[in-house]
C-alpha cells in the first residue's frame, strides 16, 4: 500500500480535534502517523474503517516500547537510517549487567555505583538508564530476590534474563510496576513467557538461532496480539552484530518489514574494556536499542556517555540555553558583565572559563537560535541591535550597576552599533578565543578578583 499523506489520513479520522491523543488537532495527529512518530491506537476514536485503511502503514517502522514507572526510558520509533537525513529519536540505553550469582558485596556496589553515577554534560545530566539481573544462580527464587532489590535500590527498569520460567515468572511479578524487560523468549518458550510479561506488564526480549526464525518468531506473537518486543540476535563477532543491526532497521526502514521492524539488544561480553568499549561504540553508532555493558566502569561510561549524546542530539536543532541573564559565581550589583550566544557549547565554555579565572560576573544571554557567535553575526541574531533590545526586556539597566559589557572579540564590529543600542554602556571587546578568557579577566578586572 502506498504511504499515506497526511492530509490522507487526517480524512479518516474523527475530526472532532479533541486532544486526547495529546496532538491539538487530528490534523496534527495525522501529521505524526504520516511521519511514524504515532500509532493510531492512540486515538481512542479511531473508526473501524480508519484502523482497516491504516492498520499497518499507520504504524512507525521501528516500534517503540517504553520501560520504567513512568515509562521515561524509551526504544525504538527511529524514521531514518542515518543521522543527517533527519535525527535519531530514542538514544542507545545504557545498561550494567548483574548475575544474581555474585557475591552479595559486589551486587550492592555496582546497585549503589549506578544508583548515584551522573553527568552533566552541556547541560543535560546523563544517568545509566537500565539493569540487567541474569540468573546465574542454582536457587530459582534468587533472580526475584535480586530483581526487587535491584529496583527498590535504583528505580531503574529491568532486564530480566534466564532460560527457567519459573525463575522468570517469580521476578516479573516481583518488579511488577517497573516496566521492565523479560527473556530469552524462543520458539519454544514464548507462549508461557508472553502471558507471564502480559500479566505483570513487561515487554519481551526475543531471540532465535537465526533471522529466519527470529522473523517467524516476532510475526507470530504480533499475530497474536502481543508486540512490546525486543530483539536478541545470536551473533559471535562484532562484525555479525554490527550486521544483524544493520539489516534490521534497513529492513525495517526501507521496504517496512514489521517482523524486524523493532530495537536490539546487545549484552556485550568481552572483559577487556577496549573491547567492551568498542562493541559499544559500535551499539550507538549503528542501530543498537540497548546495550549491555558488563560491568560499571565510570571511566568507560564518560566517554560513551559523550558519544551517545552527540550521535542523537537533532543536527539540525543546535542544542540551546534558555536565553537570560546568568549569575556565574556570586555577582553583585557592580561586578563585570559578558554577553554571548545562546548555543550550549558556547554558553558553557564562555561560563566555565570566566569561572575558572575567579571572577564572579553577569552573562547576557540572548535569543540567538542556538548559534555559534559567528553563525549567529552572520545570520543577524547577535547584532548591536538585537542585543541592546534583550538587554532591555530583561531590564539589565535596573539589575546591575556596572555599565561596562564585554562582547566576543570576533564581532569588535558590532561594538559601536551596540554602543548606539545601549546608553550610557561602554562596549569592552574580549577575546575571540573562550581558552584566553582567564588572561584577559586577570589584566581587565584583577580589582574584582578576590
Ligand atoms: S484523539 Fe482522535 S479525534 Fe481526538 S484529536 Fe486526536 S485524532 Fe482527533
Amino acid at each position: 500500500m502506498a504511504k499515506l499523506t497526511g492530509i490522507q489520513i487526517q480524512k479518516l479520522l474523527p475530526k472532532t480535534n479533541c486532544k486526547e491523543c495529546g496532538s491539538n488537532t487530528c490534523l496534527a495527529f495525522a501529521m505524526k502517523l504520516a511521519a511514524g512518530k504515532a500509532e493510531l491506537s492512540e486515538c481512542p476514536y479511531a473508526s473501524e474503517e480508519a484502523k482497516a485503511v491504516l492498520g499497518a502503514a499507520s504504524e512507525p517502522p521501528v516500534k517503540g516500547v517504553y520501560f520504567g514507572a513512568d515509562k521515561q526510558v524509551k526504544v525504538g520509533e527511529e524514521t531514518c537510517l542515518y543521522r543527517h537525513e533527519k535525527t535519531f529519536v530514542n538514544q542507545t540505553v545504557f545498561a550494567i549487567n548483574i548475575n544474581d550469582a555474585d557475591s552479595a558485596e559486589a551486587i550492592e556496589q555496582t546497585l549503589d555505583s549506578v544508583a548515584k553515577y551522573e553527568l552533566t554534560r552541556v547541560g543535560e545530566v546523563l544517568r545509566v538508564e537500565m539493569l540487567a539481573i541474569t540468573h546465574n544462580a542454582s536457587a530459582p527464587e534468587a533472580l526475584a530476590a535480586a530483581a526487587e532489590n535491584a529496583w527498590q535500590k535504583t528505580g531503574r527498569p529491568l532486564i530480566l534474563y534466564s532460560s527457567d520460567v519459573k525463575a522468570l515468572a517469580a521476578a516479573a511479578a516481583a518488579v511488577k510496576g517497573s516496566n521492565s524487560l523479560i527473556g530469552p523468549a524462543t520458539p519454544e518458550n514464548a507462549a508461557e513467557l508472553v502471558e507471564i510479561a502480559k500479566a505483570n506488564a513487561h515487554a519481551l526480549l526475543v531471540t532465535a538461532p537465526d533471522l529466519n526464525a527470529l522473523v517467524a518468531l516476532t510475526g507470530k506473537l504480533k499475530e497474536d496480539g502481543f508486540n512490546d518486543l525486543v530483539l536478541q540476535f545470536q551473533t559471535s563477532s562484532l562484525a555479525e552484530q554490527f550486521q544483524a543491526n544493520s539489516i534490521a532497521r534497513k529492513a525495517a526502514l526501507k521496504t517496512a518489514y514489521k517482523p524486524l521492524g523493532y530495537a536490539s539488544i546487545n549484552f556485550i561480553k568481552s572483559g577487556d574494556v577496549m573491547d567492551a568499549s568498542v562493541a559499544a561504540i559500535t551499539e550507538i553508532t549503528k542501530f543498537g536499542g540497548i546495550c549491555v555493558l558488563p560491568e560499571f566502569n565510570k571511566a568507560q561510561l564518560a566517554g560513551l556517555m559523550a558519544l551517545r549524546q552527540n550521535i542523537y542530539t537533532d543536527p539540525q536543532k543546535p542544542i540551546q540555553v534558555e536565553p537570560k541573564l546568568y549569575a556565574i559565581g556570586e555577582p553583585t550589583k557592580d561586578s563585570p558583565v559578558f554577553v554571548t550566544t545562546n548555543f550550549s557549547l558556547t554558553y558553557f565554555i564562555v561560563s566555565g572559563e570566566i569561572e575558572n579565572s575567579g571572577l564572579s560576573a553577569w552573562l547576557v544571554i540572548p535569543e540567538c537560535e542556538g548559534m555559534s557567535v559567528l553563525t549567529a553575526w552572520a545570520a543577524g541574531k547577535f547584532s548591536g541591535a538585537s542585543i541592546g533590545k534583550f538587554c532591555k526586556e530583561i531590564g539589565l539597566d535596573n539589575q546591575v550597576n556596572t555599565r561596562e559589557i564585554v562582547i566576543p572579540g570576533y564581532v569588535a564590529q558590532i561594538s559601536g552599533e551596540l554602543e548606539e543600542n545601549m546608553p550610557g554602556w561602554k562596549v569592552i571587546v574580549g577575546t575571540q578565543e573562550a581558552g584566553d578568557i582567564e588572561s584577559f579577566v586577570k589584566a581587565r578586572f584583577a580589582q574584582h578578583l578576590k
